[in-house]
């Protein structure tokens, strides 16, 4: 369980490549038709930032994370 941690996706840079979806093994994410839609936040890995970290477009921030600078 890791409510307080999972991934948030900006539309604005989505280009909706899936490689997140596709790369995360714990069903978070589901594809959407204009951008992937996180179904079961409760299923992300705590501090996890795998799928931030492929995303070419940095697209992918965290809710709960605190290093984000506003
Ligand atoms: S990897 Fe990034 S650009 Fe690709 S679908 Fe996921 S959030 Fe969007
Ligand atoms: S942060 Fe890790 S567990 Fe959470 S959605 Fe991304 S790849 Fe999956």
């Amino acid at each position: 369980m890791a409510k307080n941690w999972y991934p948030i996706i900006d539309e604005d840079l989505c280009i909706n490549c899936n490689t997140c979806v596709n790369f995360c093994q714990h069903n978070v994410y589901e594809e959407g038709d204009e951008f992937p839609i996180v179904i079961n936040p409760e299923n992300c890995v705590e501090f996890c930032r795998g799928c931030g970290k492929i995303c070419t477009e940095e697209a992918i921030s965290y809710f709960g994370d605190k290093s984000i600078k506003e």
